[in-house]
């Protein structure tokens, strides 16, 4: 059966923006893409617009209460205040965490996630919500024998809520976490691979000679190897299309050839990048060196939340702010990278990441009559500029509503993780370490 959505304007992102447009679903793939006039309006969305299913690449979606924890710490305290407070909590509460987490995306118009995992919780919250997700499981630490044994140990829990919507990937956390050796190990798995690269300056200082603020823990971290993440990884061969390098704040142009050359795709994060102080991505120098960039919000303990959309703004305004220049980044390419972008990062831009016929019909219907941006002069920018999840109408993941404004019971979901919340808070040392 095919069944019609039209709205004001259809953005496929691959293809002009549409007026009155409409979309076709049959099968939970996009059937056709056109003007309403040709499709029929089927389900009519007045002032809306229909955008491809956000795709947010980066995400933890086990820290969705985890909201200003640490909050004006240096990067090594508020990770220390981060470590000690998720070691209070029982499966249940990562459980129930996650599951807000999967809701609070899809309420954002997120229908894919490239979640990095700690617990494995994620999956089977993307699982039950009905969230497209690749979830790369975390390994740490600098054997490999030992690495690979947490890897198989979560792998064999995650295992029942694996399918073709929700995948498998693995997470080397970060290289003064994680061996070179245990990189190794990992893209021996044959999966995707994510991993936290060049986020600050100091992690540049540490890893190539021990230096700077990172000395005072150093006795937490792996030991100095002599060169960066991404330098050491790119000359043991060790980045490729099937690697995600999360942040890349932090880089000098060797760096973005390295990357370019590797086909490695980029999540940026501009919202955790500022709110950690750590400068902010060259997306544009990424762009054109011909580096694959999505957008992520990574998690709400430096985001805040989930909202893309207004990871979207920070992303156009990080880009305007960095090259002084108003034609740094615009809406349309900002939009771009929290659709097609980060479906090209997590290897799936042949099924997701567009409103194009044979893909999966996963998309997200913004309302936004009540915008100032209403009446309507450039969709995209109206979108990118006024969405948020207030103006969500619905979020399709498949094809099946996964998300209806009005209709989700939040209190449970709320509560269930607020009471995780509050297990860290009052289980934390009066005075966060460090
Ligand atoms: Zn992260």
């Amino acid at each position: 059966m095919t069944e019609v959505l039209s709205a004001d304007w259809v953005l496929p992102v691959e293809g002009e923006p549409i007026r009155d447009g409409a979309v076709a679903i049959a099968d939970g793939r996009i059937a056709a893409v056109g003007p309403a006039a040709e499709l029929g309006s089927g389900t009519r969305y007045e002032g809306a617009v229909i955008v491809p299913g956000l795709v947010n690449a980066h995400t933890h979606l086990e820290y969705a209460v985890y909201g200003g924890f640490g909050d004006g710490q240096p990067f090594d305290r508020w990770l220390a205040t981060h470590i000690e407070r998720k070691a209070l909590l029982e499966p249940d509460d990562i459980l129930a965490i996650a599951r807000l987490g999967a809701l609070e995306c899809l309420a954002s118009g997120v229908t894919t996630v490239g979640d990095a995992s700690y617990a494995g919780a994620a999956a089977r919250a993307a699982d039950e919500l009905g969230l497209r997700a690749t979830v790369y499981l975390e390994v740490f630490r600098a054997d490999p024998e030992s690495a690979l044994e947490r890897f198989e140990a979560l792998r064999a829990e995650v295992g029942p809520h694996l399918s073709e919507r929700v995948r498998l990937g693995v997470s080397p956390h970060a290289p003064y976490t994680t061996s070179l050796e245990v990189y190794a190990a990992c893209a021996g798995l044959g999966l995707p691979q994510m991993s936290h690269l060049a986020e600050t300056v100091t992690e540049r200082a540490w890893l190539v000679s021990g230096a700077g603020a990172w000395r005072a823990f150093g006795d937490r971290l792996l030991p100095p190897s002599g060169t960066t993440g991404i330098r050491a990884l790119g000359k043991r061969g060790l980045l490729g299309p099937a690697f995600a390098a999360v942040h890349c704040v932090d880089l000098e142009h060797d760096e973005v050839e390295l990357l370019a050359a590797s086909g490695a795709g980029v999540v940026h994060c501009p919202r955790s990048n500022g709110y950690l102080g750590c400068g902010t991505a060259p997306v544009r120098a990424l762009l054109d060196a011909g580096v694959p960039v999505g957008l992520g919000t990574d998690s709400p303990n430096s985001a805040v939340d989930f909202d893309l959309f207004a990871e979207l703004r920070a992303c156009v305004l990080a880009a305007r702010a960095r090259e002084r220049d108003p034609a740094a980044l615009t809406a349309g390419e900002a939009l771009e990278l929290a659709t097609l972008g980060g479906a090209h990062v997590l290897g799936r831009a042949d099924e997701i990441g567009s409103l194009v016929p044979g893909k999966r019909a996963d998309l997200a219907i913004v309302e936004l009559a009540d915008t100032g941006l209403h009446p309507w002069e450039d969709p995209a920018s109206a979108a990118v500029l006024a969405g948020s999840p207030d103006r969500v109408r619905a979020t399709l993941v498949g094809g099946e509503v996964r998300y209806e404004k009005g209709k989700v019971e939040w209190r449970k979901a709320r509560s269930a993780a607020a009471d995780a919340r509050r297990r860290m808070l009052a289980g934390a040392s009066a005075a966060p370490p460090g």
